[in-house]
C-alpha cells in the first residue's frame, strides 16, 4: 500500500511521480510536526544549562538517539555518535581510525561498486598514508566479485570498506558472507556504508558484524543534516576526536586536554537536536509501516518496473535480477544520453536521477558516462510507474534511431 497521503509535498503535487528517494526521500508530516514541535517545546542547548529547558532538549536529544538506536538494532546507544550523514560518518572513521593505524605498504581495501563517499576518503587515505589502495571488482550483473574480494583480503588489509546496498543499481550486498571472509584472512576493521540499507529493510547492526555502519536521516524519511555512525566501543574508546570543541572535553588544561566519555566524544559543539528528533520520528514512522512491508512493497514495485521496461526496444538494465536488488532501476535507453531522458520525464512530472550517481568507478566498469535512475520508496505505486514507462516511450519517439 502507498504511504502517499503522509507526505505533504506529495499531497500537494497530486501529478508527481517522485522517483529518486535513492537521493533524497520525502518526509512525512510526523517528521515535520516532530521537528516544529521540538523547537516550539523544547528548545535550549542539550548539555549545557541547568535549567529545566536546557533538561527537556537534553532529554529529547537523549532519546531520539535510544530510540534510533532501537530501530537499527544498536544495543548499546552510546555508541551511536550523530554525525551529517553518512558523508561525515565515513570521513570520521577515515580520519580518526585511519590516520593513526594506516602506514605505508600497508593495504585498504573498496569496491568499485563504492558511492564516492566510501571511495574517496579511503583514496585519500591511502595517498595520505602511502598505503595501498586495493579494489574489489563486480560481476558484469553488478554484484560484487567475492572470488576477487578473497584475492585482495590479507594480514596486510587494514581497512575493508563496502556498501550494504548500491545506490547505482540498488545490489544488496551479502554482508555476513563479506564479514566472515573478511575475518578469516585479514585482521581489517570493517566499514559499512549503510546509506541506502537502513532505508529499505530491517537492519539489525548488532548481528551485521561489521566494526563501523553508517547512515544518513534524510534518505529514510528523516531531515537533512543528520545521520550517524554505529562502532564498537573499543575503537572508538581508542581512537582520537573527529573534531574537537565544546561538548567533546573532560577537561581543558592550558597545555593539554582530556576528552569526553561516549558519544560526546565524537560531538563537538552544538547538535542537530532537531534534526535528531525529526530522525526518531522517521524512523518510528516507518516502524509503524513496518520495515519487512517497506521491502516487500518496493520490491513489487521494481519487478513490476524492471519487467515493463524490458519490453522496450532500447532499453537496457543494469544490476542483478529485482530480487536481489533494493527499490532501484538504472538503465539506458539506446544511445539517449539519460539527461535527456530525464528531461523529458520531467515535462510530465516524472523525477528520476541521471548521471554517475557519484559512482564514477562503477560507470567506467560498466562502460557507461551515465545511467538513468528510478529509486521507490513507501509513497509510490504502479501510477509512478505507468508515468515512467509512458514517459520512455515518448523519449523513444522524440529520439526516433538514437534510442534503439
Ligand atoms: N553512500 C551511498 C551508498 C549513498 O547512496 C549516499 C548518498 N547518495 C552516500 C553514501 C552519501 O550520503 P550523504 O550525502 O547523505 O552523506
Amino acid at each position: 500500500m502507498s504511504h502517499r497521503a503522509d507526505f505533504p509535498l506529495l499531497a500537494r503535487n497530486p501529478v508527481l511521480h517522485y522517483l529518486d528517494s535513492a537521493a533524497t526521500s520525502q518526509k512525512p508530516a510526523v517528521v515535520l510536526d516532530a521537528m516544529r514541535e521540538f523547537y516550539e517545546t523544547s528548545n535550549a542547548n542539550p548539555h549545557r544549562g541547568a535549567y529545566e529547558l536546557s533538561v527537556a532538549a537534553t532529554d529529547r536529544y537523549d532519546g531520539a538517539r535510544s530510540t534510533i538506536a532501537r530501530f537499527l538494532g544498536i544495543g548499546d546507544p552510546e555508541c551511536l555518535v550523530f554525525t551529517r550523514g553518512t558523508t561525515e560518518s565515513i570521513n570520521l572513521v577515515a580520519s580518526s581510525w585511519g590516520r593513526p593505524n594506516v602506514f605505508p605498504d600497508d593495504e585498504i581495501v573498496v569496491t568499485a561498486l563504492e558511492h564516492h563517499a566510501n571511495f574517496v576518503p579511503w583514496q585519500q587515505l591511502a595517498i595520505e598514508r602511502s598505503a595501498k589502495l586495493r579494489i574489489c571488482e563486480t560481476t558484469e550483473d553488478g554484484r560484487l566479485d567475492l572470488d576477487c574480494l578473497r584475492s585482495l583480503l590479507t594480514r596486510r588489509t587494514k581497512i575493508l570498506a563496502f556498501n550494504h546496498v548500491s545506490n547505482a543499481l540498488g545490489t544488496i550486498n551479502p554482508v555476513r558472507d563479506i564479514v566472515s571472509m573478511a575475518r578469516e584472512l585479514s585482521d581489517a576493521v570493517i566499514v559499512c556504508d549503510g546509506a541506502q540499507s537502513a532505508p529499505h529493510f530491517r537492519v539489525r547492526y548488532d548481528d551485521l558484524g561489521v566494526d563501523f555502519y553508517a547512515f544518513s536521516g534524510h534518505k529514510m524519511c528523516g531531515p537533512m543534516g543528520i545521520g550517524g555512525l554505529v562502532g564498537r566501543r573499543s575503537l572508538f574508546d581508542a581512537m582520537v576526536p573527529y573534531q574537537t570543541g565544546g561538548d567533546m572535553i573532560e577537561f581543558v588544561h592550558d597545555d593539554t586536554t582530556t576528552w569526553n566519555v561516549l558519544p560526546n566524544k565524537f560531538e563537538a559543539g552544538t547538535p542537530n537536536a532537531a534534526g535528531a528528533v525529526g530522525l526518531a520520528a522517521a524512523a518510528q514512522y516507518l516502524d509503524g509501516i513496518g520495515m519487512d512491508e517497506v521491502l516487500r512493497h518496493e520490491r513489487e514495485l521494481v519487478s513490476s518496473a524492471d519487467a515493463r521496461l524490458r519490453e522496450i526496444e532500447g532499453v537496457r538494465i543494469y544490476g542483478p535480477p529485482p530480487a536481489e536488488r533494493s527499490g532501484v532501476v538504472s538503465f539506458t535507453l539506446g544511445d539517449v544520453h539519460p539527461h535527456d531522458l530525464a528531461t523529458i520525464l520531467d515535462g510530465d512530472g516524472v523525477c528520476i536521477r541521471a548521471g554517475n550517481h557519484c559512482a564514477q568507478p562503477l560507470m567506467r566498469r560498466l562502460d557507461v558516462s551515465a545511467t538513468a535512475r528510478a529509486s521507490y520508496y513507501v509513497y509510490n505505486d504502479s501510477s509512478d510507474t505507468d508515468a515512467l514507462v509512458e514517459g520512455v516511450l515518448k523519449a523513444r519517439e522524440v529520439f526516433g534511431h538514437a534510442a534503439v
